[in-house]
C-alpha cells in the first residue's frame, strides 16, 4: 500500500501521530478532526496515500462507495439522528489543506462552529 512518510494523515494512519479513532478497517481509517466545526466532525480517509480528489480512478470505486456507505452509519453510531454535513475539499481553489484525500462528515445539534 502507497504511504507518503511526509503526510500527516499517513503519519495517523501509522499511529506516529496521535488521533481520536472513530473506525478502522483494512483499507478505511476515520478520526476526530482535531478542529471540529460542528459537534462531531470525523474525518474519512483511505490508508492508501491518495492526494486528492483529482487521483481517484475507477480502481477507487468500491473503496469510495464503502465510505459513503460507512458515513450515516458512523453518524448513528455517534448519536447524529438529526441530519449530517458531507464535504470534500479539493485543490488550491476548493481550500484542501491536507494532501491526503479526506471526506469531511459534520453533524450534531446546531449552532456549529462553522459551516
Ligand atoms: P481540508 O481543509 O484539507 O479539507 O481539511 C483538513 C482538516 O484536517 C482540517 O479540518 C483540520 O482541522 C484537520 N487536521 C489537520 N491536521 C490534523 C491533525 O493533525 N489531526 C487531526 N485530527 N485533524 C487534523
Ligand atoms: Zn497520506
Amino acid at each position: 500500500m502507497h504511504r507518503d512518510p511526509s503526510c500527516i494523515f499517513c503519519r495517523i494512519v501509522a499511529g506516529e501521530i496521535p488521533s481520536r479513532k472513530a473506525y478502522e478497517d483494512e483499507e478505511l481509517f476515520v478520526f476526530h478532526d482535531i478542529a471540529p466545526w460542528a459537534p462531531v466532525h470525523v474525518l474519512m480517509i483511505p490508508k492508501e496515500h491518495i492526494a486528492g480528489f483529482y487521483d481517484v480512478t475507477d480502481a477507487h470505486t468500491a473503496m469510495l462507495g464503502r465510505m459513503m456507505a460507512l458515513a450515516p452509519r458512523l453518524m448513528r453510531e455517534h448519536g447524529v439522528t438529526n441530519g449530517f454535513r458531507t464535504l470534500v475539499n479539493t485543490g488550491q481553489d476548493g481550500r484542501q489543506e491536507v494532501p491526503h484525500f479526506h471526506v469531511h462528515v459534520m453533524g450534531g445539534p446546531r449552532p456549529w462552529v462553522k459551516g
